[in-house]
């Protein structure tokens, strides 16, 4: 399979549909394997969302940035700790009682340095099993949703809200996001990452702290953090699997992303 088959196929999954002149190869074929799409040529030459309106170009405005950790209980130096101690310290975790049901914690995964950081909602079943977080279905669409904007999954660092599965894969508690939080933010300080992807409703909320709806979040670039990192929300892959009419939608707002990346690289912007 060609890089430009093999690109259709993601933006396939993506539910985008990708015009071709017949004599032409032009737009997708242009792009490069690996890396961002340049500026030239951010986006396939023409995008059909599956349906909706096209959203306005979002700028960065500042939301409700995530508030300070309220000291929940647990391991108290978190928030000066190196990866070597974190791990650990996330591996021994009881400040919640999920830890009495996890098979193991599902500390995060990818590169320490990546420019973009992923943040999901929990570990589901595959993940507690594996140890590893997006492994299942909605983390193979992951997967194509980054090979989209020309990003392997190891080129990212990818965590979640909570390191441990709530149990049926119910919605993670107040209780339980506070108490974990503290992991969460040691991350992102460690990785410094030029821009976060909020996926999901419960990823959303929960760093904006708010209760809006996720379809009124998503689409739009909001500052985390005392280092104003942008932050993006789009939907959640189990979501778009079950409604695959927004996919059209989530690759806009990766388009928004690959769009932001390029211009921290070329301005050499570090957040934080
Ligand atoms: N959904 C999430 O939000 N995170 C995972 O790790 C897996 C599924």
């Amino acid at each position: 399979m060609t890089r430009a088959d093999r690109r259709r196929r993601y933006l396939a999954a993506m539910g985008v549909r990708v015009w071709r002149l017949r004599e032409e190869p032009v737009g997708i074929d242009a792009q490069p394997a690996e890396g961002l799409p340049d500026d030239a040529a951010p986006a396939p030459p023409v995008i059909e969302p599956v349906s909706g309106t096209p959203i306005s170009a979002p700028s960065l405005h500042p939301g409700p940035a995530i508030a300070e950790p309220i000291g929940p209980p647990g391991p108290a130096a978190v928030e000066t700790m190196g990866w070597e101690d974190l791990r650990p310290a996330v591996a021994a975790c009881q400040a919640c009682s999920l830890w009495q049901a996890r098979t193991q914690t599902v500390f995060g995964v990818g590169d320490r340095q990546a420019d973009l950081m992923i943040i999901g909602e929990a570990p589901g079943a595959d993940e507690d099993r594996q140890g590893e977080p997006f492994v299942g279905r909605a983390g193979q669409l992951l997967n194509l949703m980054l090979a989209a904007i020309g990003l392997g999954r190891d080129q990212v660092y990818i965590a979640n809200i909570l390191k441990c599965r709530p149990p049926g894969n119910r919605d993670p508690l107040p209780e339980e996001t506070l108490r974990c939080q503290r992991f969460l933010l040691r991350q992102i300080a460690l990785i410094r990452p030029r821009v976060l992807l909020s996926v999901g409703r419960i990823s959303a909320q929960t760093l904006l702290r708010t209760d809006t709806a996720i379809s009124r979040l998503r689409g739009r670039w909001y500052e985390f953090g005392p280092g104003k990192t942008p932050l993006m929300v789009t939907y959640h892959p189990a979501y778009l699997l079950r409604s695959p009419e927004q996919k059209g939608r989530a690759w806009q707002d990766l388009v928004e992303v690959a769009r932001r990346l390029r211009q921290a690289n070329a301005h050499g912007l570090v957040a934080n």
